[in-house]
């Protein structure tokens, strides 16, 4: 039972305007409290003496910024040129005892000019302390332009640009996912119409971390522009592997490896890479040093401190440039609703031990594949539990040997088995890490769940555990593996144990700790659609960031940065282009609307041979459609059809010179209106016409 239920319980004599003294869970303020009813023995309060007998208040806040000393405050007319009289009024407790006691007058507290000065001074330090920013040179005339080209009004497809007024350097290349009515796209990639227009002041690429809405479009970019690419080993290798599937090994010579804690030159600017915790290691935020002063972004982060492989988000780092003063920060705003502290990733090891101790058979992990330390874990408890490792999934198995290969997970070749050797174990010896947390079809995971896969047949004694929640955009297709697993007769672990997957994104204290640290003057939340920026705005609200000072954008939009203001200056060209991933090539967008016209409208298809000499159709008319008229109602609208393009040749009259394309068109024109009238369809509609003599 909490405080406010106790308050509810049914009282006798309900007085609404007695105060529950002993709670202090009441409508008015604790000033109101204080001067609650005398308790027994508890001497009267006299006037203008509520100084000397104030106790300290547990509710006032401290190191008010904006309080300044009491003007109106007298000082002690007992004080003099700072020393301290003897006060004689104070009463003295002589041996004999005081027959006052207990109705005692007291004398104000002490204000001398001493003191004053150093309550003056202690709210200049704090204020200098709380707004480091007013540090920076103000009168500087410089300017940079910062303009997200993805990531902002969506999640992921991460992409952004920052501009002096002579050089510019690219933030992440990201792609995103495509929706259900984009048919046979795999994937989508920026639109890098604005990077042309801009592209020789581009200096550099700086990639935070490996994630696909970070570096996943960089191929696609790369066959149209090149510039240098900086970034931490492990995020270049993966982009390493990527160049070389799309054909582009010799590109590998634009690699910059860099050190976190060190600065880069890129054209105008001096970027740091500073580590941060997050769904995959060697995530970085950026520091960078800019002619109008410094911005920090912090691309994808949480603050876990309890990482698996022990290297915090580096927090000093980010106090070393607050307290230095910081112009603008940039945020991840994906978990902005979140109230508390993302769960530490070493949660997640203890579910996997209990979920070892349940299981009976074979155990089968789904997690993301890039989530190399989710996997260490699961990898790590199934030898405990004395499990041989088996990888399915091309992306998994590429992920592990990469980070193996780099050092970043340390398992033995001995614990792996290929999967065509599963046979030679028992059934409790097994471990099978997989792709398909998503409910991607193409994955291991989904293939088991259908029987299609040539080397796990599922059976009623194998433990499926998705360690994992389903990214906003999947959730149908989770939902569909759900039900396909649950068929088969497997033990499913998934949300129904809290700790079975965690976040890698910063809840609202973990944003408010590095608002705090920075403490900037201007903040522009990032990643997140626009609820989620909104929601982390207000949260940089309430640590003491102007709301003037803060800027919601969407893709596009262009924001000018000096250290006297941020505007939107204009909005730029973005976009999504579509790719199909089983050839790595472009869908262009025209081919995308005719599937979606093709899906929703069907199609309606006629030939037919026209005798010039005639003017009449020969034969009849080939009249198909499909998705439009159901198969007993296509006799009676072919029917139909043939009317309207015998109406329509006799009124045109048609004579020697025949043009084709003017009768098709019209043709056409036609059965779109007689289709409207009776489905309500805009159909696609092929009319060919052949010519006779
Ligand atoms: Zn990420």
């Amino acid at each position: 039972m909490n405080e406010n239920q106790e308050n509810n319980k049914p009282k006798r004599n309900p007085n609404p305007y007695r105060q529950n003294s002993q709670t202090g869970q009441n409508n008015h303020s604790n000033r109101e409290q204080q001067r609650e009813p005398r308790k027994e023995g508890q001497p009267r309060e006299e006037s203008g003496n509520r100084e000397g007998n104030r106790k300290p208040n547990p509710n006032r806040k401290p190191n008010n910024p904006n309080r300044k000393p009491n003007p109106n405050r007298k000082p002690n007319p007992n004080q003099k040129n700072g020393e301290r009289k003897p006060n004689n009024n104070r009463p003295q407790n002589k041996s004999g005892g005081n027959k006052n006691r207990g109705r005692r007058k007291q004398q104000p507290t002490n204000v001398s000019d001493e003191m004053k000065a150093c309550l003056l001074e202690n709210d200049q330090v704090q204020q200098a302390r709380i707004n480091p920013w007013k540090q920076i040179e103000m009168n500087s005339r410089g300017k940079i332009r910062f303009t997200p080209l993805g990531g902002l009004g969506e999640i992921g497809g991460n992409i952004a640009v920052m501009e002096s007024e002579n050089s510019a350097f690219i933030i992440d290349v990201g792609m995103s996912f495509p929706d259900e009515t984009m048919h046979g796209v795999d994937i989508l990639v920026p639109d890098f119409s604005y990077l042309h227009t801009i592209k020789d002041k581009i200096k550099g690429i700086v990639i935070t971390h490996s994630h696909e809405d970070h570096i996943g479009a960089m191929p696609y970019l790369f066959k149209e522009l090149k510039f240098p690419i900086y970034g931490t080993p492990l995020a270049l290798a993966m982009i390493e592997n990527k160049f070389n599937e799309h054909g582009l090994s010799a590109d590998t010579k634009y690699f910059n490896f860099v050190t976190k804690r060190k600065q880069y030159e890129i054209g105008d600017f001096k970027v740091e890479w500073m580590h941060v915790t997050h769904s995959i290691v060697d995530s970085s935020a950026l520091a960078v040093e800019t002619p109008v002063g410094t911005i920090i972004h912090t691309a994808d982060f949480k603050i876990d401190h309890t990482p698996i492989d022990g290297y915090t988000t580096d927090l000093h780092r980010f106090a070393h440039y607050g307290s230095k003063g910081v112009l603008c920060l940039f945020s991840d705003s994906t978990n902005s609703h979140n109230p508390g502290f993302t769960k530490s990733e070493k949660i997640v090891g203890g579910t996997f031990d209990r979920l070892f101790d349940l299981a009976e058979g074979r155990v089968i992990m789904s997690t993301f594949s890039s989530n190399v330390h989710r996997i260490y874990q699961a990898m790590e408890r199934g030898i405990k539990h004395g499990r041989k490792i088996c990888v399915i999934g091309r992306s998994m198995e590429r992920n592990i040997e990469t980070t193996r290969k780099l050092g970043y997970v340390d398992v033995d070749d001995k614990h792996f088995v290929e999967p065509h050797e599963l046979g030679r174990y028992k059934d409790e010896e097994i471990l099978v890490v997989t792709t398909g947390s998503q409910g991607e079809a193409m994955a291991a995971l989904s293939r088991m769940a259908t029987d299609e896969h040539r080397h796990i047949k599922l059976k009623p004694t194998d433990t499926i555990i998705i360690s994992a929640s389903a990214i906003p955009g999947n959730e149908s297709s989770v939902s569909k593996l759900m039900n396909r697993l649950m068929k088969s007769g497997v033990t499913i672990r998934y949300r129904e144990f809290a700790d079975i997957h965690v976040s890698g994104h910063a809840a609202q204290e973990e944003q408010k700790l590095i608002i705090r640290l920075v403490q900037p003057k201007f903040f522009l939340p990032v990643h997140g659609e626009y609820n989620h920026i909104a929601a982390h705005a207000k949260t940089a609200a309430g640590c003491g960031v102007d709301a003037r000072n803060m800027l919601l954008m969407s893709d596009g939009d262009q924001v000018e940065i000096t250290p006297k203001f941020i505007k939107k200056v204009k909005a730029v060209k973005t976009g999504k282009r579509y790719i199909d991933n089983m050839n790595n090539k472009e869908i262009f967008s025209d081919v995308v609307e005719d599937r979606q016209k093709l899906a929703t409208d069907g199609i309606v298809t006629v030939s037919m041979q026209l005798s010039t000499k005639t003017g009449k159709i020969t034969g009849r008319p080939a009249i198909s459609t499909f998705g439009i008229i159901a198969n007993k109602e296509d006799k009676k609208f072919e029917k139909e059809i043939e009317h309207l393009i015998e109406t329509y040749l006799l009124s045109a009259k048609i004579e020697g010179n025949v043009n084709t394309k003017k009768i098709e068109e019209d043709i056409r024109g036609a059965i779109r209106k007689h289709v409207v009238r009776i489905k309500k369809l805009y159909p696609v509609i092929m009319v060919n016409l052949f010519l006779t003599s």
